[in-house]
């Protein structure tokens, strides 16, 4: 689709005057440094602007520098990513920081492609980066900009496809402002977010309504157009919570699967959940401690539930407690031999200091109390 320039100027210059009256103050709006638009972009990938902000304030006092990242061990990074979800983008940042201050003296590469090929950081947070630290004409494209264009144009190409990436971004990238690539980018961002909204868009005190397809023919709820879903693949946890006087048994998740780096209790992935689960109970305590003469069953809690993109996991709890006395040390067969350490946590220091997944945090803060 070629557009030409009256129209691209149009669209461009009713959307930059928009922004001047309405745009959102936010902490990382304006800055130059690349260290701090590189950390706000990478917590705002799939995280709304209300949940990501105290992370990047607490991030930033945290780890001023790309340095004082890079020297961080990676579990304090996790663990104060906890909350955040989609914890590879906290992976991510610090091997990207370790590399940036390690390998490149602490300077941050400066182009579009530079910038791309640091681990974390697609086409979209490229451009992002490129536009609002070095002032480079890339087009950003996230959800916002789709909507807005294909509202704006009418466009019906369903917008998760790869046909629809290469016809939006060759848009996107003819509508840019080059003299003004990063205030143009965040106009759209912001006009997508809060103007040209998924539901109940203002249309009617809108700038470009006069030359808007979706309004104009009445579409606006229509578009943009979305293949729908793959449907997420389901995994049921059965989690034993091994406890020995005030310490509790925990693993560090393996690489390769949902929540690598990640602590959690002895696990069993089974096909389905019980639908009676207690008297399953030897049967759980049987996988990991065979031999445990002291082992008391404390009861289960559950079932919860965590949605991730392309999974839903059930887990229940398990949860028993065996003497001090007990001699065995660590559960024997058969826990994940995937795991990176396993190991037991003073029940005082899990909070503190171990990154769990939100399901597993959710379970020792709400329920785990009276286990204590
Ligand atoms: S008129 Fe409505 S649909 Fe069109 S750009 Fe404006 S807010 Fe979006």
């Amino acid at each position: 689709m070629v557009i030409n320039s009256e129209e691209a100027h149009f669209f461009r210059e009713r959307l930059l005057a928009w922004h001047v009256e309405h745009q959102r103050p936010l902490p990382w709006k304006g800055e130059r440094d690349p260290y701090k638009v590189w950390l706000s972009e990478i917590i705002l990938q799939q995280t709304r602007v209300e949940q990501g902000l105290p992370y990047y304030e607490r991030l930033l006092a945290a780890y001023p520098t790309v340095e004082h990242l890079a020297q961080a061990p990676l579990d304090d990074v996790l663990k104060h990513w906890q909350g955040l979800g989609y914890y590879s983008r906290a992976r991510n940042l610090h091997a990207a920081a370790q590399y940036i201050a390690f390998e490149r003296g602490g300077v941050f590469p400066d182009t579009f492609e530079g910038l791309r090929a640091l681990k974390g950081v697609g086409d979209y947070t490229a451009a992002a980066i490129a536009s609002f630290a070095f002032n480079l004409p890339h087009a950003v494209l996230d959800g916002n900009v789709y909507r807005v264009l294909g509202r704006f144009f009418g466009i019906e190409t369903p917008v998760n496809t790869p046909e629809a990436r290469k016809r939006f971004s060759a848009l996107a990238q003819q509508l840019l402002d080059p003299m003004r690539p990063g205030a143009y980018n965040q106009a759209i961002m912001d006009f997508g977010a809060s103007q040209c909204r998924p539901r109940q868009p203002l249309c009617e005190q809108c700038p470009l309504a006069v030359r808007c397809v979706a309004f104009q023919q009445r579409r606006v709820e229509q578009l943009p157009r979305k293949n729908p879903p793959t449907p997420r693949q389901q995994r049921f946890f059965l989690y034993a919570v091994f406890q020995k006087g005030r310490s509790v048994w925990m693993q560090q998740r393996p690489m390769g699967d949902i929540w690598a780096n990640l602590y959690e209790f002895a696990l069993w992935e089974t096909e389905g959940l019980p639908e009676e689960p207690a008297p399953l109970a030897p049967q759980v305590a049987a996988r990991f401690f065979a031999e445990a003469s002291s082992l008391s069953f404390h009861g289960v809690l559950g079932p919860y539930r965590q949605t991730l993109s392309h999974r839903v996991v059930h887990a229940l709890f398990y949860v028993f407690q065996m003497s001090v006395d007990e001699e065995l040390l660590a559960p024997s067969q058969p826990l994940d031999q995937r795991a990176v350490t396993a190991q037991w946590i003073p029940v005082e220091e899990v909070e503190k200091r171990i990154a769990m997944p939100k399901i597993i945090a959710q379970f020792w803060r709400e329920k785990a109390l009276s286990c204590r």
